[in-house]
């Protein structure tokens, strides 16, 4: 069964095509820059990567080359053999403990919930639209990336604000990259072969969050009520204490538009070390010797550090730490960084097999008190699975 994973951002539009249950990928690719300028989009098929500079003025435009691709490359003899489409949608809230299929209804609750992510869902919307006008037959479904965060308890979730604001105005912990989260956490739990188990995910990519997995469920996670929260990112500031922003706007004049793009787009990784957003760059600057980056670097780990002590002890212990997402995959100093700071919970890096970037591997070693694990997220193959199954679902009703 064909089934697509599709990821629409306001101005991009990531797809992957699997053959299901085989979870086969036959082609991949994105759009980018829909709406503006120098739009163009790459494929990659056979192992090969194929750029096309096209004007893309909607989504629509986009599916509309997709669909193309897809005929052209002979991936399907009619768009009738895709089954199923799972669209990524940000924010769910505490109306989405798991993947649904898409209906007007849905389609409404995806809408009302943009007030809580009023750039993601709104992109989601028209991504959704937009498939459902060239493949009107398929399931299409709504996978949401705080779902998995749904299992938290009140006692995690809640902020110690006024109670109103969260019952006026569900201020509360959703937590993000639940996707990532849960396909990292239940591969850990095929590598140790145990369902009752204690995970430490540490997702670190531009944007960074972990959360703590107890028997295939999330009891905590460092992102709260906007991803704008926890550990250091590339641009944004993870946890502050909340009175530094009116402070800042009595003394400068910003207004509230301002500080969230400050706290959003100039802070973190960015905000510290003055140069780049990019841990690479960082990388490249510390080693340089550049004080700011040196700084940055470690503001970076020691926050991680400090969630990964907190959820262990929150859990009453760790059976694996695991990393993934861009820099938790490829930046084998931020993960050294990482792991020499936890000596005292009897965790070894083994430098040997740290040496690695983008691949499933043991990074500690056989006397660690806790494995450490390099484990590339796949939130595709989730979206398609989960698609997978309630097309098969709706088939049989
Ligand atoms: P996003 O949150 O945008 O999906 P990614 O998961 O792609 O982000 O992660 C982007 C981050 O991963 C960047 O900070 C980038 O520098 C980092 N990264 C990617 N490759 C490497 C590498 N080889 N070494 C160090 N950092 C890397």
């Amino acid at each position: 069964m064909k089934i697509l994973a599709v990821n629409a951002g306001s101005s991009s539009l990531k797809f992957q095509m699997y053959e299901m249950p085989e979870e086969k990928v036959l082609i991949s690719g994105v759009f980018e820059r829909i709406g503006i300028d120098n739009s163009f989009y790459t494929i990659k098929l056979n192992g090969e990567k194929i750029r096309k500079d096209v004007e893309l003025s909607n989504h629509s435009v986009a599916v509309g080359f997709l669909t193309k691709e897809l005929l052209e490359n002979n991936i399907v003899d009619s768009l009738d053999e895709i089954k199923g489409v799972g669209h990524r949608v940000v924010q769910g809230a505490d109306k989405f403990d798991r993947t649904v299929i898409v209906d007007e209804n849905v389609e409404k609750m995806i809408s009302d919930l943009s007030c809580l992510a009023p750039l993601h869902n709104p992109a989601a919307l028209v991504g959704i639209k937009a498939f459902k006008e060239f493949m009107p037959n398929a399931t299409h479904t709504a996978v949401f990336d705080t779902a998995f965060h749904q299992t938290m308890p009140e006692v995690a979730y809640m902020y110690a604000l006024p109670y109103e604001w969260y019952k006026d105005y569900s201020v509360r912990k959703y937590g993000a990259h639940g996707t990532s989260h849960k396909y990292v956490s239940l591969r850990a739990r095929e590598i140790l072969g145990k369902d009752d188990s204690k995970i430490i995910v540490c997702h670190l990519g531009n944007g960074g969050s972990i959360s703590a997995v107890v028997n295939g469920k999330c009891i905590d996670t460092s992102m709260g009520f906007t991803p704008n929260a926890g550990v250091i990112m590339g641009t944004r500031c993870g946890d502050i204490d909340a009175s530094i922003i009116p402070y800042i706007m009595n003394v400068t004049g910003m207004n509230a538009n301002d500080i969230d793009t400050a706290i959003n787009k100039k802070s973190g990784l960015l905000g510290i070390s003055g140069i780049s957003s990019d841990s690479r760059d960082i990388e490249i600057n510390a080693e340089n010797g550049n004080k700011r980056c040196i700084l940055a670097q470690e503001m970076f780990s020691r926050r991680v550090v400090e969630y990964i002590a907190k959820y262990y002890v929150l859990m009453g212990g760790a059976d694996a730490i695991c990393f993934t997402a861009g820099i938790g995959e490829n930046s084998i100093s931020t993960r050294k960084s990482i792991i020499d700071k936890l000596g005292v919970l009897g965790i070894k890096l083994d430098e040997n097999a740290n040496n690695i970037r983008g691949e499933e591997k043991l990074i500690t070693t056989s006397d660690s008190k806790i494995p450490c694990y390099v484990i590339p997220t796949n939130e595709e193959v989730m979206i398609a699975r989960d698609t997978y199954n309630l097309a098969m679902e709706e088939k049989n009703v």
